[in-house]
């Protein structure tokens, strides 16, 4: 399952929910993109609601699984988050899967720093805001 750069994007997963392929450029040993079928601009756009906590904890669980085991990380270090906006570049909901190490040290800052939040820092915001909705 080597990435390459032609043109085909196959999907290598897909269930009801979600697809997973290889990143069209990847910048680690393995980046994959969990992208969910129904169609969510960014994380930002996502809803304070059972149904987007759900969506958003069964890419997480499927893309880590996946990414584990096609792609086991040497430094046992993975990362799965979302570009912010600012920082995107496409506008579909994508979660980048990166199983590190980085293939070129310049790619930290968009890919392991501030330019990707964290699966649990969006979920994090999601349940403070469902919390403030309940009140
Ligand atoms: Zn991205």
């Amino acid at each position: 399952m080597a990435s390459s750069n032609s043109d085909k994007n196959p999907l290598i997963y897909e269930d009801e929910h979600c697809v997973i392929f290889c990143d069209r450029s990847p910048k680690a040993f393995g980046h994959l993109q969990c992208v969910p079928k129904r169609h969510i601009k960014d994380w930002t756009y996502l809803k304070p609601l059972e149904s987007d906590n759900s969506l958003l904890e069964h890419m997480y669980n499927v893309g880590r699984e996946f990414l584990i085991k096609n792609y086991p990380s040497p430094d046992n270090q993975y990362r799965l988050g979302f570009h912010s906006p600012g920082h995107n570049s496409q506008f579909h909901l994508h979660m980048h899967l990166i199983s590190f190490p980085l293939s070129l040290p310049r790619h930290e800052k968009r890919y392991s720093g501030e330019g990707l939040t964290k699966v649990d820092q969006v979920l994090s915001e999601l349940i403070r805001k469902f919390k403030e909705e309940s009140l």
